[in-house]
């Protein structure tokens, strides 16, 4: 269920403010009863009207982009730095990320304009695996490893249990590739699990969201999903 205003302002019918207005000044049914209560929740299925006409419903899209490095995950940033959805200018609706990759994480982002969807992706009992190579040094130990696998304790608590595997690793230059794959997702938390053993990311990429890889895409390229895809999501 979403705000009658919200829900106007999608469907690109009018701007938030002008849809209060005119919901406020009862142009706007609801099943065909006026409806002057702002915030009044709606469902994918009612009837909206503006003066007796019927607004469009948002499309609702989806998009897996390689997000490179030096990019914001959201959908506006403060400080005019690239965001996600600039990727995305040719696309008419209005899209945010679901969940974040760090200024500095390169890899696999959804983007959408399905706020169920988003939602559900992002509550931690869905338990998404998100799979992540990280370049760290020092080179970690069997027992750095084990410790990733059964989980560290962070500021904010103990870790999930972890799929861990070394990938490459060279002694002499004191550096190994790790992935690492985790169904929670803490702000920064694969960071911060090398941390809490004296290990530092040197580089940071998501391979993989769930069962969406980067196949076939370079940083800054963008798929839609396909339907059997967004199907598998839901
Ligand atoms: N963990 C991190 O530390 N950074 C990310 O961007 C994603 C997961």
């Amino acid at each position: 269920m979403e705000r009658l205003q919200k829900v106007i302002a999608q469907s690109g019918a009018a701007s938030r403010r002008k849809a209060e207005q005119l919901i406020a000044a009862g142009r706007v049914k609801l099943n065909g009863q006026t409806v002057t209560v702002l915030g009044t929740k709606v469902s994918a299925s009612d009837e909206i009207t503006i003066d007796g006409i019927p607004i469009d419903k948002e499309e609702l899209v989806y998009f897996l982009l390689y997000k490179p490095t030096g990019v914001i995950s959201s959908v506006k940033d403060d400080r005019n730095r690239t965001t996600v959805v600039d990727f995305f200018k040719q696309v008419p609706q209005r899209l945010f990320p679901v969940g974040r990759l760090d200024y500095d994480t390169s890899g696999a982002i959804l983007l959408t304009n399905d706020g169920t969807l988003a939602n559900k992706l992002m509550h931690p009992s869905f338990e998404i695996d998100k799979t992540y190579i990280a370049r760290v040094s020092p080179v970690p130990t069997a027992e750095q490893l084990r410790l990733l696998v059964s989980g560290v304790l962070l500021e904010d608590g103990m870790t999930a249990k972890a799929k861990v595997q070394m990938v490459t690793s060279d002694r002499e230059k004191g550096s190994a590739s790790v992935r690492l794959t985790i169904h929670e997702g803490r702000n920064r938390q694969v960071r911060r699990m090398f941390s809490a053993l004296d290990i530092t990311v040197k580089k940071l990429k998501r391979e993989r969201y769930g069962f969406l890889s980067l196949d076939g895409l370079h940083p800054g390229d963008g798929r839609p999903l396909k339907p059997h895809e967004i199907k598998t999501l839901y």
